[in-house]
């Protein structure tokens, strides 16, 4: 029997990894999660050590895909999607940054746009159906969804992105593709972005359409990203010590990588949910009260700025509470559960460049907004409770070269620009734009099938 899904909002019937992955959100609005957590053994985890990063994906994601995708076609996708490097690079002790950065589009969000194209391709080719990918992008997400999906038989992707929060070699790395991929400039933020997206989905003018979604509101986006905590607990905690990391944290997809990898198995001392000047959350676990921050602030970290993170329904029921869609809390989660196993904190933007410049001055390592702001993150929690011999990492969830302003003005030069991200700087931009309406946008969508 196929694992299966079921939705946070406990409306809809659950489905399995198949249904759930290509349907997106659940009808009744929540998000899709598995009922029970696979269990790998601490013999399984320590057997992590002497594989390479897309063997250790093939035996965690093969814990959810059994009965739904064979294991040699399982093997071939981990083997093909992840080609790239995962540094782990010595900060000092047992401290070290992973960058998740050497992806195709440069950003975290490659390890699950790569595993979800492929999974959807093969979805669909078995159906012999086409499939909308909609998604909505603070900036690297569209990058990664569009090199992803790019000619992907049988799929078509639309990408809204927030026309001046982004910065432009985010944009150029989506708006260079073409073929398949449509990217949409939104006069507004990219909390309206996600407000179209979430709305075309429900909208019964569209129902014709078949839609899915590559947010991280999609199960297929989370579940690869628990991958990246066993591959660092296998090389920096060789004897099952329970490890910390740090999470650069926006709409929460990247930190439930974190939790869904500790509810398999993994030993975690803490987890650490970084964020930005939207600090809906850090507020939430200190106080119990949720509000959401509306409109989401603008900071350095662009990829963050999330005023209401999405995911905090499925970490509100990792920990036995119900959140909705709009974070209306109807069951709250075991707090003080929540705050043994999770830190968070707000870092500003003062202390964002600060990060980027102590960073580079005590260790000469180049960070980025986003990764300073897990650093920045990792030295608070740090005031409240000793490492020990504990292992710690700092994500990195970006290449500083997709920073080069923000990162200059600190250093004083420019960030290396990796080869592939040259390339889209070379190549002409197609794009269009409109209004932060929904009227438009849903007139848009029609135009494009009919
Ligand atoms: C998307 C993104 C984040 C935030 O990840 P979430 O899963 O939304 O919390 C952090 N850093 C970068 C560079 C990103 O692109």
């Amino acid at each position: 029997m196929a694992l299966l899904f079921h939705s946070t909002n406990g409306q809809s019937p659950a489905i399995n990894l198949r249904e759930a992955l290509l349907a997106g959100q659940a009808p009744d609005r929540g998000l899709y999660f598995p009922e029970k957590f696979p269990q790998l053994t601490p013999a399984e985890i320590a057997a992590f050590a002497a594989l390479p990063y897309h063997e250790i994906a093939f035996r965690v994601l093969s814990k959810f895909t059994d009965g739904i995708i064979p294991a040699d076609v399982l093997a071939t996708m981990c083997r093909e999607a992840y080609t790239f490097r995962v540094p782990l690079e010595k900060i000092h002790g047992n401290v070290h940054l992973m960058r998740l950065d050497q992806g195709p589009t440069a950003s975290f969000k490659d390890f699950a746009a790569q595993m979800m194209s492929r999974m959807f391709g093969r979805f669909l080719a078995e159906d012999g159906k086409q499939l909308t990918i909609l998604t909505a992008t603070s900036g690297d997400t569209g990058a990664a969804v569009a090199h992803a999906f790019h000619k992907i038989p049988g799929i078509r992707v639309i990408v809204l992105f927030p026309i001046a929060e982004v910065s432009v070699s985010q944009r150029k790395l989506m708006t260079t593709l073409k073929d398949n991929v449509r990217t949409v400039a939104i006069d507004g933020k990219f909390d309206d972005c996600q407000a179209m997206v979430k709305r075309a989905f429900a909208d019964p003018a569209l129902a014709h359409i078949a839609l899915s979604s590559a947010n991280s509101i999609n199960i297929g986006r989370l579940l690869p990203q628990s991958v990246y905590y066993f591959y660092a607990a296998s090389r920096l905690a060789k004897n099952g010590e329970p490890i910390v990391f740090s999470i650069p944290s926006g709409n929460f997809g990247d930190m439930m990588g974190a939790v869904v990898a500790r509810e398999m198995g993994l030993p975690v001392k803490k987890i650490i949910a970084s964020v930005n000047e939207n600090d809906a959350f850090p507020k939430f676990l200190a106080t119990g009260v949720y509000e959401k921050i509306s409109p989401s602030r603008n900071s350095l970290s662009n990829a963050m700025n999330v005023g209401h993170p999405s995911n905090l329904a499925r970490l509100v029921a990792v920990y036995g509470g119900q959140m909705d869609e709009t974070g209306k809390i109807s069951r709250q989660p075991d707090l003080a559960k929540m705050r043994r196993d999770i830190f968070s904190t707000s870092i500003s933007d003062a202390r964002t460049v600060a990060g980027v410049r102590d960073f580079w001055n005590r260790f000469q390592l180049l960070l980025e907004p986003h990764g300073s702001v897990a650093w920045q993150g990792f030295q608070d929690w740090l005031a409240t409770e000793p490492l020990g011999d504990a292992p710690a990492v700092i994500v990195e969830t970006a290449n500083p070269a997709k920073f080069p302003e923000e990162v200059e003005k600190v250093v004083g030069w420019p960030p290396d620009v990796p080869e592939n991200m040259l390339v889209a700087l070379r190549l002409p931009e197609d794009f269009d734009r409109m209004d932060a309406d929904y009227e438009t946008f849903k007139n848009y969508l029609l135009a494009k099938h009919s």
